[in-house]
Parts: structure tokens; C-alpha cells; sequence
């Protein structure tokens, strides 16, 4: 019989969040598969849990690390993935792993719990149903067919941003006409200083630009294109 492979995540910043369903499995499992073993342990320090078993799994040993903890689930041990915040796999490391361990009949187990882009959605003041979620707009080649793309969307688009790239990708926005779109900036998640920006793309931009800096995290929602119904419904 194999072990069981669970899908752990844990706080985008307030500590509080974490559930007491993967403190439970995070205390019990033989390893736990960490983006960064350095950031899990001083998590796991702070909940009080001693691991038995941490491994490094990232974006750069994903296939390696996945073949391994692979064998170790067929030997009949259960691993934790978690990422350093929020949901693993969801603009994080994860996927390789959960599709081999479904290739192998392992069972996977996701437990529900923090990630960036729910909270962002629904405190944004859009329709939050439906929804496309799109993680991180690549940063050089192919951004601007990534941006059109994701304006073509009739439903709410959610999607990650750096700070630091943030300013551009409003200037874009604005480039492909989406100057008039309704959007939302949630900054700074589950932490002190939490805050939701709203206001048209334009008017965020403005905002932000008499800004000295934009510190934090950011999550970006985005008012989607008019659906073809709701077009053909205007026509006069
Ligand atoms: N897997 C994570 C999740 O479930 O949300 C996301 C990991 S991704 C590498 C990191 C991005 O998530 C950040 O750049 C930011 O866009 C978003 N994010 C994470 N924590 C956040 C927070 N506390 N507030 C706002 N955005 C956050």
C-alpha cells in the first residue's frame, strides 16, 4: 500500500490562518517537501512542530525531487508538500508531483487554507463568478500577447504582479485600452498593513505613480471584457 501525498497550505502572512487540519498533518507526516526548508522550518518553529523529515523540493529540482518523493510514497510513507506561502502549486512549485503521483495511483490529498488570489477576489467589489485566475504575466517575451489575452476574458481576471512591475503593468493596461476597466489592488494580505485599492485602471495608476514606493505583495483583479452578450444586448 502507498503512503499519501498531502497538499498543505499554510499562511500568506497572518499565522492565525493556518488550519488546524494541517497543523495535524504537518506534525504527523514522515517528510515534508519544502519550496525552501529554511522558510518551512522557521514556520513549523513558530507552530511548534517538529518535522521528521524535511526536502528541498523547488522550481529548479522538481522532476528529480518528484521521482524521489515518488519512491518514498510508494514505500508507503506520507509526504506534506508546502510551499513557502499560501497554497503549493498554485503559481508554485507542485504540479510534476501531483500528476506522477495520480499516475501512480498515490493518493492526494489537497487540505483547503490560505492563498493570496480568493481573499483578493472577493473583497475586490467584482463579480467574483466567473473568474479566471491567470498567476504571474511573464515578464519579457510573449507579455504583451499574455496581457491581450487576459483581456479577453468576459470574467473577472485575477492575476499576481511583483511591486515592482506593478506601475508598468497599469501603463500596459492602459496601453491596450483598458485604461476604463474596473480593478482592484490588494496589497499586503492578512497583514498589518493590508489594503484594497479600487478604482479604474487609469485612476490606480495615478494613484500608485505619487507613491515613492510600493512595498508588499500585490494581487491585481480585473474587471473582464463585456461578454458578447451583454454587447449585443446594448446595441440600441
Ligand atoms: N501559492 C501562493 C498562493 O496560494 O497565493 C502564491 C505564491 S506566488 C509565488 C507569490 C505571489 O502571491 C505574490 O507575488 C503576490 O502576487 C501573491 N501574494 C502572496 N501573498 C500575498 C499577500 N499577503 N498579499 C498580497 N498578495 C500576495
Amino acid at each position: 500500500m502507498a503512503g499519501t501525498l498531502y497538499i498543505v497550505p499554510v499562511p500568506i502572512g497572518n499565522l492565525g490562518d493556518i488550519t488546524q487540519r494541517a497543523l495535524a498533518v504537518l506534525a504527523q507526516v514522515d517528510i515534508i517537501a519544502c519550496e525552501d526548508t529554511r522558510t518551512t522550518r522557521q514556520l513549523l518553529k513558530l507552530l511548534n512542530i517538529q518535522p521528521r523529515q524535511c526536502i528541498s523540493y523547488h522550481e529548479h529540482n522538481e522532476k528529480q525531487r518528484a521521482s524521489l518523493l515518488i519512491q518514498r510514497l510508494l514505500q508507503n510513507l506520507n509526504v506534506a508538500l508546502v510551499s513557502d506561502a499560501g497554497t503549493p502549486i498554485l503559481s508554485d512549485p507542485g504540479y510534476v508531483l501531483v500528476t506522477q503521483a495520480i499516475e501512480h495511483n498515490i493518493s492526494v490529498v489537497p487540505l483547503p487554507g490560505p492563498t493570496a488570489f480568493v481573499p483578493a477576489l472577493i473583497a475586490s467589489g467584482l463579480p467574483p463568478v466567473p473568474f479566471v485566475f491567470v498567476g504571474f504575466p511573464p515578464h519579457k517575451k510573449r507579455r504583451k500577447k499574455f496581457l491581450q489575452y487576459m483581456l479577453s476574458f468576459p470574467a473577472t481576471v485575477v492575476c499576481y504582479e511583483s511591486p515592482h512591475r506593478l506601475l508598468k503593468l497599469l501603463a500596459e493596461l492602459e496601453q491596450l485600452d483598458a485604461g476604463n476597466r474596473r480593478a482592484c489592488i490588494a496589497r499586503e494580505l492578512t497583514k498589518y498593513h493590508e489594503e484594497f485599492l479600487r478604482g479604474s485602471v487609469s485612476e490606480l495608476h495615478l494613484l500608485l505613480q505619487q507613491r515613492s514606493t510600493i512595498k508588499g505583495e500585490v494581487v491585481v483583479v480585473l474587471e473582464g471584457a463585456p461578454s458578447k452578450a451583454t454587447n449585443e444586448a446594448n446595441v440600441p
